[in-house]
């Protein structure tokens, strides 16, 4: 009895050992998780593999095979649905198969087609499809408990397996798939949250633009590849009079509706962002010349003269407007160059009466 408690104990150790192994694999192979088919087959390989690892030093008594394989078919079939129980459960089953013996049928169904069932009832259909998900610990503990107990009595009556060789290994099998459970949600639980803080690191949180940082790092990356671009510097004109006058809560609400008319005005290729304070920055990418971009930057210029914000008229020059400078760039100009030329351009626009767009040229600096 002994011997058997140490083997279920080392069939439990041999589990959660792998199942850390896949995932750390998991991370290191297929970290976008982008390609369902692909993953699908690579889980249901390793549940396999895992599956096989166990079975492949059962425990022999009189005649039956004792292990623990329930625990990772029962596992992936809550977690991931039928179709990857059924996938996993193909080596397993034609392993179990290979092995012969006198109780062949009996291990298959007990061991392998059983947990497929009970565990793809139990699965939380909300989960499918996403790339991510934590499991219902409880919700899986209940499936379980139901399967294991068919499975005790079925044994129990149909095996010469005693109850306590039963209870070990329930209990045994208990702590593995519970290990299992909370393996993946404490792996996903910290992705989520990786992505949760690159998203917010890499955002302005009051108008939901990317921020400055996001942009050029971005934007380097086409800067390093040569590409042709043009760099959009844009400043609200007399701000500081509309915040005096209206308060800054109703000036966020202008750069908010700034944000979105700059976004609604350039293409999907081009990068919009916040530079600090009523600062906005563009990238208009791959433009044909600098005429070009002078349009495109024109167009998002006159859309914000057109929008009618609340309590404009009261603004200088009776309306809310915007000014801005462009700096061209053919593929030879480094990113900090280039805002600083746009910046330059944009203070020619401000000098000029504003509500204008300037192009950055060498001699008129
Ligand atoms: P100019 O036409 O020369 O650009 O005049 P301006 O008044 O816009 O320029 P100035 O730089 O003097 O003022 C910018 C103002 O923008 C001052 C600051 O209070 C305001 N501001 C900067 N960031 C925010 C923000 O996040 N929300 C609000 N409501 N106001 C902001
Ligand atoms: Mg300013
Ligand atoms: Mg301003």
């Amino acid at each position: 009895m002994d011997a058997l408690l140490f083997f279920f104990l080392e069939n439990m150790a041999l589990i959660i050992a792998l199942m850390y192994l896949g995932l750390r694999a998991k991370e290191a192979l297929l970290i976008d998780l982008t390609n369902p088919i692909r993953d699908m087959w690579m889980i249901a390989l390793f549940v396999s593999f895992l599956t096989f690892s166990i079975m492949y030093n059962a425990f022999p008594f009189e005649g039956m095979r004792l292990d623990l394989r329930e625990v990772p078919i029962y596992f992936i079939s809550f977690a991931g649905g039928w179709q990857f129980g059924i996938l996993s459960a193909i080596f397993p089953i034609a392993y179990r198969g290979y092995m012969g013996g006198p109780t062949v049928m009996l291990g298959i169904i007990q061991a392998i087609i059983l947990p497929i069932i009970i565990g793809s009832l139990f699965h939380d259909r909300k989960t499918i499809g996403k790339p991510i998900i934590l499991l219902n610990l409880r919700r899986m503990m209940l499936g379980f408990f139901v399967f294991e107990t068919i499975k005790s009595v079925w044994m129990l009556v149909t095996t010469p397996a005693t109850p306590l060789i039963i209870l070990a290994m329930f209990l045994f099998a208990t702590i593995a798939v519970l290990s299992m459970a909370l393996i993946l949600n404490g792996e996903n639980r910290n992705l989520i949250l990786r992505k949760e803080l690159e998203f917010y690191s890499n955002q302005d949180p009051m108008t939901h633009l990317p921020n400055i940082r996001f942009f050029k790092n971005n934007i380097n990356r086409l800067v390093a590849q040569k590409e042709p671009l043009a760099i959009v510097m844009l400043d609200v004109d007399y701000f500081k009079v509309y915040n005096d006058t209206h308060g800054h809560q109703k000036g966020d609400a202008v750069l908010r509706s700034i944000a979105q008319i700059m976004k609604d005005s350039t293409r999907k290729t081009d990068f919009v962002a916040r530079y600090g304070g009523e600062e906005f920055i563009i990238c208009l990418a791959d433009p044909e010349n600098a005429h070009e971009a002078l349009r495109m930057a024109e167009s998002v210029r006159q859309n914000i003269e057109d929008f009618h914000f609340e309590g404009e008229a009261l603004q200088p020059e009776g309306k809310l407007t915007v000014s801005m400078g462009i700096s061209f760039s053919d593929g030879h100009k480094p990113l900090d160059h280039l805002i600083e030329e746009a910046d330059n351009a944009l203070y020619q626009s401000k000098r000029q009466g504003r509500n204008r767009v300037t192009i950055f040229q060498a001699a008129a600096s």
